[in-house]
């Protein structure tokens, strides 16, 4: 399968007052052509940050980003802010939790949609109008060549979500990163927004990011599951496959709230016990080691001493040995 998105050893720092912050640290994974990664984790795994560093978003001079991020064979660690720019208007695009971030209260939706796809494609501005409104229509928006002039504050919070879900699709992107894209919405919109994305990921074969902390979701939406955690992968594999037999301790913790059986699930991930690591001075060894429940099962101190890394393919980045992960989650875990 050929890698549409290619990331690997990405590391993330901010310098801050007090220290660096190591907010992704060694990070590698690749999204294919047309399919959905999912990415879970606990707020300050790195999901956020790491999106936010492919888009080239981050602040240049108090973040350091070292490795590869290779979007369609253009290297973007590398990039000029310009070619960055040129790239988030006809390449890439991002859509967050809530359209406010994107969508600004001073201007018309019409503006804010039609003006980029001037800017970027060299359209002339009825071009742009034409576009705008037949992406408005695409979202559900009824009678899109109305709304056009509206102000985001005269669209519902469903409406603005849809808005800002057609702005990131002018420039059919060829990679669509989604950052917890329906949490605010009521249950029947969120199912809508869903069906939309995979829709349009049918038609334009847009390779799409997932962050989402809702498991339905996640299972309906993904082909593919990340598991983060302080800034690392500590899990990889389908999404059928890691959903279904987890193999890493703090999976086990997060996904234990999974009903068996999919369907129409809504279950927020499970809080764990115990506190995220600081990403100022994380632990040493694997850095989930002091709130794993299962570390006295490995020989010696090697949780405390040696990283785990993780393999390529079906994996989970811990010392525990194959068939102790299969034992354990089988004996432990698993609900009967
Ligand atoms: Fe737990 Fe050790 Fe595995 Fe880390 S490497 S998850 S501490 S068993
Ligand atoms: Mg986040």
């Amino acid at each position: 399968p050929e890698s549409f998105l290619s990331v690997r050893d990405l590391k993330v720092q901010f310098s801050t007052e007090d220290g660096i912050v190591k907010a992704v640290d060694g990070l590698s994974f690749d999204v294919e052509r047309g399919k959905t990664l999912g990415i879970v984790g606990e707020s300050g795994s790195g999901k956020s940050v790491t999106n936010l560093t492919i888009l080239g978003l981050h602040n240049p001079r108090t973040t350091t980003v070292d490795g590869e991020i290779v979007l369609d064979g253009k290297e973007l660690v590398t990039a000029t802010e310009k070619e960055l720019e040129k790239l988030r208007g006809n390449n890439m695009a991002m859509i967050f939790q809530d359209p406010l971030t994107a969508l600004s209260p001073y201007y018309t939706v019409g503006r804010q949609l039609s003006e980029p796809f001037m800017k970027h494609n060299g359209a002339s501005k009825k071009e742009a109008k034409d576009r705008a409104v037949q992406m408005l229509e695409k979202v559900g928006i009824p009678q899109p060549e109305m709304r056009f002039d509206d102000y985001p504050h005269q669209f519902s919070g469903g409406m603005r979500q849809r808005a800002m879900i057609a702005m990131a699709l002018m420039c059919d992107p060829d990679l669509l990163i989604a950052d917890e894209p329906t949490t605010a919405l009521d249950v029947t919109v969120q199912a809508q927004i869903l069906d939309l994305l995979k829709d349009l990921q049918q038609e334009f074969g847009t390779a799409i990011i997932f962050i989402t902390h809702d498991l339905g979701v996640i299972s309906n939406m993904a082909d593919d599951l990340l598991v983060m955690y302080a800034g690392r992968a500590v899990e990889r594999g389908s999404v059928r496959d890691v959903l279904r037999s987890p193999m890493h301790p703090y999976s086990w913790g997060l996904l234990s709230s999974m009903p068996r059986l999919d369907g129409n699930i809504h279950e927020e991930l499970t809080p764990i016990p115990g506190t995220p690591p600081s990403l100022l001075n994380p632990p040493s060894g694997c850095p989930f080691h002091p709130r794993c429940a299962f570390k006295d099962e490995v020989e010696g101190s090697r949780c405390t001493d040696e990283r785990p890394s993780l393999a390529e393919g079906r994996a989970a980045a811990c010392h525990l040995t194959a068939e102790q992960k299969q034992t354990i989650f089988i004996d432990q875990i698993q609900p009967r």
